[in-house]
């Protein structure tokens, strides 16, 4: 018999993982605020729920997608309360971006109900989820996220198990926050060169076989007219927008904070990304985070 998922969040992200899963065989049970998300959910093959309760009747796991953590707190905890209607012996899935505070907080408060919770932010966009080739980054018990690769794999290409409840999330800050400081300083570099006489693809090309070369200019160089296919190279559109990283630079802020750790880079990337999304007539916040290029120019 196909294993049932309640799934939260139908949106640019969570619309397309739950066809995926529908795709690999499971019972997919959709709840979304939007109904035109819900629709496109029944589309694609899913069955609509008219409320929270109802998405996770007889749930062998419950997966959510949602915007922040006080609407994930919201739902396991101070709100619907799903940790207090799901099966026993359901497993809960938050692949939702939010503070490692509050995927802590619902970890803890699934454990003392012995309810098997983890959280799983991802990383991939929008493409990721299309493609299934997404990397789930997970925190909580070791054999909870075994457990969780039986859906996890068929929405995603890599699978890692970052350590305890929140783990997960500390992991993406992380990697965004580094995100954001090398495109931020590949966008510099590139802008330096051009404004000293330099072709851009010229000094890419050899920063690629120097010491400089990094992620954001092998895969995703942010001067228009260097590579092909990103979104640069179709005036920013697409991708991965700047407010997306806003939020994901507030988030490594949050973690620094309540760390004590110093992060000056990751504070000057997010205070550079917050001037920028405001800076223009045109809403920067829209564009992908590449155009910080523009920044220099
Ligand atoms: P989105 O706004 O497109 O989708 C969120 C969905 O959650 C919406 O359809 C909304 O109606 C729904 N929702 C809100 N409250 C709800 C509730 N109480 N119950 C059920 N549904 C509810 O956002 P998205 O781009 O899909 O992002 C989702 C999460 O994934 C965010 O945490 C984001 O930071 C993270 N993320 C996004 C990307 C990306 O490229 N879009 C990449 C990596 C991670």
């Amino acid at each position: 018999m196909a294993k049932k998922v309640a799934f939260f969040g139908l949106g640019n992200m969570g619309g397309p993982m739950a066809a995926n899963l529908i795709k690999a065989g499971f019972e997919v049970c959709a709840f979304d605020l939007v109904p035109a998300s819900v629709q496109k959910a029944v589309e694609d093959g899913c069955t609509a729920a008219a409320n929270e309760k109802e998405a996770i009747a007889g749930a062998d796991f419950v997966i959510s997608m949602l915007p922040n953590g006080a609407i994930a707190e919201a739902l396991y905890i101070d709100g619907a309360g799903l940790l207090d209607l799901v099966e026993p012996s359901a497993l809960l899935i938050d692949c939702s971006t939010v503070a490692a505070s509050s995927s802590r907080r619902i970890g803890e408060e699934a454990k003392n109900r012995n309810i098997r919770a983890i959280d799983a932010p991802v990383s991939g966009g929008v493409a990721g989820a299309e493609g299934a080739t997404l990397a789930f980054m997970c925190g909580g018990e070791a054999t909870d996220v075994e457990a969780a690769k039986e859906v996890l794999k068929h929405m995603g290409a890599n699978i890692f198990h970052a350590g305890p409840a929140g783990a997960g999330q500390v992991a993406k800050a992380c990697n965004n926050m580094l995100l954001a400081v090398h495109m931020i300083g590949t966008a510099e570099a590139l802008q330096l060169g051009v404004d000293n006489g330099l072709d851009p693809k010229a000094l890419s090309e050899i920063m690629l076989k120097s010491s400089g070369c990094n992620w954001s200019l092998e895969k995703y160089n942010p001067y228009p007219g260097v590579m092909e296919g990103v979104p640069a190279s179709r005036e920013y559109s697409g991708g991965f927008m700047v407010k997306l990283m806003q939020k994901d630079l507030g988030l490594a802020m949050e973690a620094a904070l309540a760390s004590k750790s110093a992060t000056p880079m990751g504070a000057l990337a997010n205070n550079l990304y917050n001037l920028y999304a405001t800076m223009s007539d045109e809403d920067n916040a829209d564009l992908d985070f590449s155009s910080i290029q523009r920044f220099f120019d």
